[in-house]
């Protein structure tokens, strides 16, 4: 899969980096892969997702060691994990930190800034972050209690700030109050179960907290990137505000393309809870439409490894961590449940997994495409194979998928990263520490798709 489309072709890496791209080509002393019936498309870059979180007393299980060896497995060389900004500290600091904790990775990776507070002076630090090639912030507008939240006035501060900086801001929508008055209410009630999960986020305040950050793009010039986006109404904003020429690229998860609210009446709710929560079939099949359609721009995994156990053993909303694993089985289900069930086209796949998210963060046309120059990132797709994904299987420490039981069509047949065999279809081969921190550039207009 080229940017010109999909052609039959030889690709040689030299030196980390794709050295030639044309039919018949000689080898010179290389290792040659033979992938002869496979698909090859560029290594997925997934854009969002949680390795190591802490969100007290809870601890993901993965490390970023387990959880990058995950990814390799399904074709991720590439991911933007998070460096989490408390309130009264630096962002530099913050980042220092979280860094020596990303090294252990597998494939290559970056980190957002979160932002909670920029009393301090700490928007000056912007420009110095992006000169080391950190070209991007997340902020939250929900999740107080935990440490996350980011008021109005400093996301309107910030988005100023990240403008001038040449910085796209991600942000969790999902209106505070709505969400705290729903949760109080069924805490009132004793409705703590897992079968309130989507009672307890109403769409609604996804979709305010949408429109709020929108305006707040168009007064600042800022570029926005709403995550996980889980409603057709959200999608629709975007879609509207993107045709007004509003700087926002948006996201959505496999978790909301493949599983509905239905689930959370089953004894399968405890492996959806996550937030925003599944919503209807009707706004699952809106975002398919979407990312055919060019309205939504990206799929991440958000993936976050939490155990089952951390989550049954409570059997209370109110006490677990929301999060789900999933890097791995990210480009397997898009390829199944998009390309096979007739809703993408294989193009389209190269587009919202590699390119876009490359674009979107700086990190084009190194990553997320296979182009003379571009880093030797490939993974290779053998779509005639057929298998059924597995608690058993896979690789997050997490040691269950939400996706336990579906089936899927192909399989990741070996993920090249830097020219090297990274996962031979089997084992992943590259040990913890050998992914890079990739330097990124600032986002520009003609830049985000
Ligand atoms: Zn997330």
């Amino acid at each position: 899969m080229t940017p010109a489309g999909a052609r039959r072709a030889d690709v040689r890496c030299a030196g980390g980096r794709i050295a030639e791209i044309g039919t018949d080509l000689e080898p010179r002393g290389e290792p040659v892969l033979d992938v002869g019936g496979a698909l090859v498309f560029p290594g997925i870059l997934d854009p969002h997702l949680h390795f190591a979180l802490v969100a007290a007393p809870h601890r993901t299980a993965d490390d970023f060691a387990s959880g990058s060896a995950a990814g390799l497995a399904g074709g991720v060389t590439t991911f933007l994990d998070f460096a989490h900004q408390h309130v009264g500290e630096s962002l530099t600091a913050a980042l220092e930190a979280r860094l020596e904790e990303a090294a252990r990775s597998r494939a290559d990776y970056s980190l957002h800034l979160i932002v909670t507070d920029v009393s301090a002076g700490q928007l000056g630090e912007l420009p110095a972050l992006t000169r080391r090639g950190f070209t991007s912030a997340k902020v939250y507008t929900t999740y107080r209690a935990a440490g996350f939240y980011c008021d109005d006035d400093t996301l309107l501060r910030l988005m100023e700030a990240a403008a001038a900086a040449g910085w796209i801001v991600m942000v969790h929508c999902e209106n505070d109050a709505i969400v705290e008055g729903a949760r109080q209410r069924l805490l009132r009630e004793g409705r703590v179960g897992f079968a309130y999960h989507a009672q307890s986020r109403p769409v609604i305040a996804e979709v305010e907290a949408v429109q709020r950050v929108l305006l707040f793009a168009r007064a600042t010039g800022c570029a926005v990137y709403p995550v996980h986006l889980s409603a057709g109404a959200s999608v629709r904003l975007v879609a509207a505000a993107r045709a007004e020429g509003t700087r926002v690229v948006g996201e959505t998860c496999p978790q909301f393309l493949v599983a509905d609210d239905s689930v959370y009446a089953t004894d399968r709710a405890a492996r959806f809870i996550h937030t925003p929560p599944l919503r209807s079939k009707q706004d699952q099949e809106q975002l398919w439409q979407a990312l055919r359609e060019g309205g939504l721009q990206t799929v991440a995994s958000d993936h976050c490894g939490y155990t089952l156990r951390q989550r049954t053993d409570y059997s209370d909303l109110t006490r677990v961590a929301p999060g789900i694993p999933g890097t791995e089985t990210l480009f397997p289900l898009l390829y199944t449940y998009g390309v096979r069930a007739g809703r993408l086209e294989v193009s389209d796949l190269a587009r919202l997994c590699c390119e876009n998210p490359a674009r979107t963060f700086g990190l084009f046309p190194r990553k997320g495409t296979v182009l003379e120059g571009a880093d030797g990132d490939l993974v290779v797709y053998d779509p005639s194979a057929h298998g059924t994904i597995d608690d058993r299987s896979v690789r997050s420490a997490a040691g269950y998928s939400p996706y336990h039981g579906m089936a899927v069509a192909g399989r990741v047949a070996a993920t090249v990263l830097r020219g090297e065999v990274a996962y031979d279809g089997t084992d992943v081969t590259v040990p913890a520490g050998h992914g890079r921190l990739i330097p990124r550039a600032p986002v520009g207009r003609a830049m985000l798709p």
